[in-house]
């Protein structure tokens, strides 16, 4: 292995110590104390390997180590340092300590790189502080605008741009940390699986092909409150009868789409909701995933169909109310192919597989090829103090970029 499972653990537990929550999981929001601490450390770091440390006007972290072609676009690896409250160790910087170990094997093994690497750790990804989520990759990417940085408060009462200034920030130059697409040739994130699948299943890691879309509406049904003794069932327009009735379906509309298309019911809204009324009026919301836009769309027509369908036969009527609409990312076939190759050159087992959550890869892949590598979550754990990933695997997820990265960036 090129990388060293001591320097690995050694990271992972150093920047867990940059916590506002000791005893309860680890607090680090953006512009903090923990911020802070963790941000000196990487710091640090890489400073110790020589690299062109430096932050960018949104505050997210790189190291550069240029490569023998001084023209040529940069290769970005890493992930965000930012956590939720009372989360784990391993949310974002599992990504971090792949960006720092891989700069550190390319300083110790002396490869030279025509292509220049840069490590990144990016800020308030989670939007753990601000409600800004991947906010580094959004403001590389050009989508982060100063008036953003006003609205964007912490609960209390802090803006972003206040937030900014007193962490030495200026937050009317947030438009500098745009990336141009032409400057850059690739990302590459790793981060946890969230999910129990990898350690289900026995496998070292998994190569991510789409992260999904996702389509979020609301649902209204109006139908009449009446009292629920002197009612007759036929006479009656039960809401919740026909919300009931449409949801128990929505299951079967998702596995009928394929492609591992899902779709949820999280909130349900009964009213009046009192035990002896029949139900006037039901709200819930409908969220439907996928990482093919054509499975979305026949899930969306179902739905439609079906709430037609029941409102007739219940006498009540509906409204639907969007919410969300994201639309599936692909991550880079290339990059997939690499990483692919390297893993089975280095004897590890690896799944293609679907990311059902965002990350800052989403984004990076608006203006650069990019690649999302997964390693396992014990118990799909994530976002508690529980979260855990094997030191072993994290390293193993770690040694398959290393390869891919000095295959890319066309190490002499
Ligand atoms: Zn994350």
């Amino acid at each position: 292995m090129h990388t060293s499972l001591d320097r690995i653990r050694k990271d992972i537990e150093a920047l867990s110590a940059f916590n506002s929550s000791p005893g309860e999981g680890l607090t680090r929001f953006s512009l903090t104390k923990a911020d802070r601490g963790a941000r000196e450390y990487l710091r640090g770091e890489l400073d110790e390997l020589g690299l062109k440390v430096y932050e960018d006007s949104a505050g997210s972290i790189f190291g550069r180590m240029e490569g023998t072609d001084s023209d040529a676009p940069v290769i970005m690896i890493g992930s965000h340092f930012d956590s939720v409250k009372n989360g784990g160790n391993f949310d974002g910087p599992a990504g971090v300590v792949m960006g720092l170990e891989i700069m550190r094997v390319l300083k110790e093994k002396k490869i030279k790189t025509k292509y220049p690497i840069e490590f990144v750790g990016m800020i308030e990804e989670e939007g753990g502080r601000f409600g800004a989520g991947v906010f580094g990759s959004r403001s590389m990417a050009g989508k982060v605008k100063y008036e953003d940085l006003k609205k964007n408060k912490d609960k209390d009462g802090i803006s972003m741009a206040e937030a900014f200034e007193a962490f030495g920030f200026d937050p009317h130059k947030i438009d500098e940390s745009a990336r141009k697409s032409e400057d850059l040739k690739a990302f590459i994130e790793l981060h946890i699986e969230q999910g129990p699948v990898l350690e289900r299943e026995n496998t070292d890691f998994g190569l991510v092909d789409f992260i999904v879309g996702i389509s979020e509406f609301r649902v209204k049904m109006i139908g009449r409150p009446d009292h629920a003794g002197t009612t007759p069932m036929l006479l009656r327009k039960d809401a919740l009868g026909a919300a009931s009735e449409f949801i128990s379906e929505l299951g079967n509309y998702a596995v009928e789409a394929g492609q591992g298309t899902v779709a949820t019911v999280g909130v349900l809204d009964v009213r009046p909701g009192a035990a002896n009324i029949v139900p006037g009026e039901v709200e819930f919301t409908v969220d439907i995933r996928s990482k093919k836009i054509g499975c979305m769309d026949a899930v969306r027509s179902a739905v439609e169909e079906k709430l037609k369908e029941v409102s007739q036969k219940r006498g009540v009527s509906f409204e639907i109310e969007d919410l969300l609409k994201v639309d599936p990312v692909t991550m880079d076939t290339e990059i997939l192919s690499l990483l692919k190759k390297n893993a089975l050159k280095e004897g590890f087992s690896h799944k293609v597989m679907t990311s059902g959550a965002g990350h800052d890869a989403m984004i990076m892949a608006e203006i650069t090829p990019t690649g999302l590598v997964f390693v396992p979550s014990r118990d799909g754990r994530s976002h508690c103090p529980e979260e855990w990933t094997d030191y072993e695997d994290l390293q193993k997820g770690i040694e398959v970029i290393c390869h891919t990265i000095i295959e890319l960036g066309e190490a002499e």
